[in-house]
């Protein structure tokens, strides 16, 4: 049996691509099905909807390893803890204003945290730490909560629940400036592989006025190692007072939607902060307590961000490893429907998202059009079916030459699992991850 909801939002996704060239991710979110919300569960609480859901978890699947390759160590924490928690961490002094108020709970009073660093902090105290063991490594994709005020609300770009893309690398002094540096490494490579490009780089300072802590010479310090790190890696910065967290100076990667709106995506922070709040050390190869230094570092920030971002800069047309949908299964006619079945079958086996959209859902042309945010198309006609072929179609407009099924799903295989940006392969040594960064559709496209 054909599984053919392949059209159930395709013909409203034909009309977004010639409505406009400017994209809103609310309503391409909306049109493509990928979230929602919903007034009962609330504003900037949206909900992800199948093909939503399919490109989250790629990308979060992306990042765990990537950061396990780089030798980080995930945890899972609690959304929630203990008013106390904040107050120590100083969240709550400095950052009150954008949390949840606390919930009385049996004589205590527990928040929604506001940031997964306290919680990381005291899981490298929960037991002594050698300097053996540093840097170490702690990532999680974790839930935060902020409460926004409702009037700025809107799709994914402002919400009160957010998965965030966290780690904490707890380090000495000297092995600071290595690890900043590998995280921006890391964040690079990601956005090559994401398509996308940050607008700037920002070294972020803090501004006049109380909402920093207290610490001029460790703010100076601070931002001395990220000055170094930025130079190092040789990349164009701008200064930016007023916009550094409240423990420290943060790099930050901006990036910008198709009216020119900057936002931070990706950021690394240095902070000595809370190490000190925390009362972490580690045992020195000296046998002495040592204070570690904390680098709080994100490669895509917070996922909703992320694929707010990744929605306008594609228009829905995501590369393939990230596509809700990668391979659209099309039967010339109804003679070929069992042969789509099979395929798309063995595309799940491989573990590609595919779809079959049989005659019933028009004609051939039709079905090519409606799936045109789809990367690949794989039409199967009497000769095809015959001979154990696929005639492919790439959302492009390329076409390779037909190829034996399994050959076909191998490639695309293979250029989803190198999280490549070009659709195609072209030729032996072409370089399948090839920067694709600076045009959106462009880059996506170009053969
Ligand atoms: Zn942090």
């Amino acid at each position: 049996m054909p599984r053919g909801f392949v059209l159930r939002s395709l013909a409203s996704r034909t009309r977004i691509r010639e409505e406009t060239a400017m994209h809103d991710h609310r309503r391409l979110g909306r049109e493509l099905g990928l979230f929602d919300t919903d007034p009962l569960i609330g504003s900037g609480l949206p909900y992800w909807l199948p093909d939503g859901a399919a490109v989250r978890h790629a990308l979060e699947e992306y990042i765990r390893e990537a950061e396990r390759r780089a030798g980080y160590r995930h945890v899972y924490s609690p959304v929630l803890g203990k008013r106390e928690l904040y107050e120590i961490s100083g969240h709550w002094s400095h950052y009150s204003d954008d949390m949840f108020p606390p919930m009385d709970l049996g004589g205590e009073q527990v928040v929604l945290r506001p940031s997964l660093c306290p919680h990381h902090a005291l899981i490298f105290r929960s037991r002594s730490r050698s300097y053996r063991e540093l840097p170490l490594r702690m990532a999680e994709l974790g839930g935060m909560y902020r409460s926004e005020l409702s009037g700025v609300l809107g799709g994914l770009t402002r919400v009160r629940a957010i998965q965030l893309n966290d780690a904490h690398i707890f380090c000495t002094l000297e092995q600071v400036a290595d690890e900043a540096g590998a995280a921006l490494e890391m964040i690079r490579r990601a956005y090559r592989a994401l398509g996308i490009s940050p607008a700037r780089y920002r070294l972020s300072l803090p501004g006049p006025g109380g909402k920093y802590v207290a610490a001029p010479e460790l703010w100076r310090r601070s931002t001395e190692l990220l000055t170094e790190v930025l130079d190092r890696s040789s990349l164009p910065y701008e200064a930016a007072e007023g916009e550094a967290a409240f423990y420290g100076p943060k790099i930050d990667i901006q990036v910008a939607d198709g009216a020119g709106r900057e936002s931070t995506l990706s950021t690394v922070q240095v902070d000595f902060h809370q190490p000190e709040r925390f009362g972490l050390h580690y045992i020195g190869a000296d046998g002495a307590k040592h204070r570690p230094v904390m680098v709080h570092r994100s490669i895509i920030g917070s996922v909703e961000r992320a694929v707010a971002h990744l929605i306008e800069h594609h228009g829905g047309a995501f590369p393939a490893w990230l596509a809700p949908v990668q391979v659209a299964v099309l039967p010339v006619s109804d003679a070929e429907l069992p042969d789509a079945a099979a395929l798309a079958e063995r595309c799940a086996g491989l573990g590609l998202r595919a779809e079959v959209a049989g005659p019933e859902h028009g004609s051939l042309g039709a079905r090519v059009r409606q799936a045109r945010l789809v990367p690949y198309h794989a039409v199967i006609g009497a000769r095809e079916a015959a001979a154990g072929h696929v005639a492919l179609r790439l959302r492009d407009g390329r076409r390779p030459e037909g190829l034996p099924a399994a050959e076909a799903l191998a490639r695309i295989r293979a250029l989803v699992e190198s999280h490549a940006t070009d659709l195609w392969d072209t030729g032996a040594g072409a370089d399948a991850g090839a920067d694709a960064g600076t045009g959106g559709r462009a880059g996506l496209t170009a053969g």
